[in-house]
């Protein structure tokens, strides 16, 4: 019963549900490390014209942006009472822990 999912924005691993089902309808879950919300913050996601793309585009690239953006916010951690202390820094995660996340979405192709 205690099986987790990995988030596919920034590789942490201790999602209670899987991030999209069927057709790609989202779980609500919030990513307790990166903040995504998954079935919100894609579909939302306003940096980039959504017309033409598909749903698994769309989606893609939404996760790609949040991405890159929760990098340049030094890995900041939404839920910071989820992290123990030695892997955070005040409220970011720290870059040893996110760079082995973000290895993880490489290796599982998310
Ligand atoms: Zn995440």
């Amino acid at each position: 019963m205690c099986a987790r999912y990995t988030c596919p924005v920034c590789g942490y691993d201790g999602l209670e549900e899987p991030t999209y089902y069927e057709n790609f309808a989202g779980s609500n879950e919030i990513c307790a490390c990166c903040g995504f919300e998954f079935g919100v913050d894609d579909f939302d996601c306003d940096t980039f014209e959504h017309e033409g793309l598909t749903e698994r585009e769309i989606v893609e690239e939404s996760h790609r942006i949040w991405r890159e953006k929760w990098i340049n916010d030094h890995f900041e951690l939404f839920d910071v009472s989820a992290f123990p202390k030695e892997k955070k820094n005040g409220r970011f995660l720290k870059e040893a822990g996110a760079i082995k996340q973000l290895n993880r979405i490489k290796k599982e192709g998310l």
